[in-house]
C-alpha cells in the first residue's frame, strides 16, 4: 500500500463524525479507521475524502458519507463467519468494510466501468475476500446464496423480493426505500421464515436501477 498521509484525518473522521454520533460498534469502528478512503474517490477528491460527505466517482455516481456507511454497517451485526452481499459496488469502499468484518463478500455492480474501477481501488487498499460480480442486483445473486446480512446501496420504491428470499434464516438486511429524491432507511430481520421490519430514519441514495427497483428511461 502507498504511504498513509491521511491517517489523522481517518482517526477524525472515526470520532467526530461516527463515534460521536452514536455508532459504538468497535469493530465497526476499527475498520473505518483502517481502510483508506482515499483511496476509494477520484484522485482529483482525495483531499476532501475524510468529509462528512458523500462524493462523486463518475457515472452519475457517489461513494456514501461516511456516517451513512457506518450506520448501514453497524446494523448489518456482521459476525466473522457471515456471507454479505452488497448491492451496489460504487467505489468499492462498504464492500472494503463488510471484508474487515464478514467471512465472505459478494458485490453486484450495474454498471462495468465503476466495477473494474472498484476491483483496483480494492487491489490498491491491499483488500481481499471481495467477490464484485457486475449485473442487475435487483435480481441478488442466487449462485451464493443464502446471506447472513444484505445490503443495498442505492435506492429502490420497494425492497426488491429476491434480496428477501436470498436472505437467511435469521439474516439481516438494510436497504433504502422510498420515493426518488430521498428515502427511509429500513432494516429487514427474517425469523421463522417470516419478516420483521425497523426503520432507521431518513436518507438521500441515488436510484437502483433494476428489474425488481426502478426502470426504464432514469439516467444513472
Ligand atoms: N457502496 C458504494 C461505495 O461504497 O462506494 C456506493 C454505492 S452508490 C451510492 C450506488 C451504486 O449502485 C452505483 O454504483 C450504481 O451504479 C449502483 N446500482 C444502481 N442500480 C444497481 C443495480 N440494479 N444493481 C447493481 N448496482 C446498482
Amino acid at each position: 500500500m502507498e504511504a498513509d498521509p491521511y491517517r489523522r484525518e481517518r482517526e477524525e473522521m472515526v470520532e467526530f463524525q461516527i463515534r460521536a454520533r452514536g455508532i459504538g460498534d468497535e469493530r465497526v469502528l476499527a475498520a473505518m479507521r483502517k481502510i483508506p478512503r482515499h483511496l476509494f474517490v477520484p484522485k482529483n477528491l482525495e483531499r476532501a475524502a475524510y468529509e462528512d460527505q458523500p462524493l462523486p466517482i463518475g457515472e452519475g455516481q457517489t461513494i456514501s458519507q461516511p456516517y451513512i456507511v457506518a450506520v448501514m454497517t453497524e446494523q448489518l451485526e456482521i459476525r466473522s463467519h457471515d456471507r454479505v452481499l452488497e448491492i451496489g459496488t460504487g467505489s468499492g469502499y462498504q464492500a472494503a468494510i463488510l471484508a474487515e468484518l464478514a467471512g465472505k463478500v459478494v458485490s453486484v455492480e450495474r454498471l462495468a466501468h465503476l466495477a473494474d474501477r472498484a476491483r483496483e481501488n480494492l487491489a490498491r487498499a491491499e483488500v481481499t475476500g471481495v467477490e464484485i460480480v457486475v449485473g442487475d442486483g435487483t435480481q441478488g445473486y442466487p449462485p451464493e446464496a443464502p446471506y447472513d446480512a444484505i445490503v443495498v446501496t442505492a435506492a429502490s420504491p420497494e425492497i426488491p423480493g429476491p434480496l428477501v428470499e436470498q436472505l437467511a434464516e435469521g439474516g439481516r438486511l438494510i436497504a433504502p426505500v422510498g420515493p426518488r429524491e430521498c428515502q427511509d432507511l429500513v432494516k429487514l430481520v427474517k425469523r421463522e421464515g417470516s419478516v420483521e421490519t425497523v426503520p432507521l430514519g431518513g436518507v438521500c441514495f441515488v436510484p437502483l436501477i433494476g428489474q425488481f427497483g426502478w426502470q426504464g428511461e432514469i439516467s444513472p
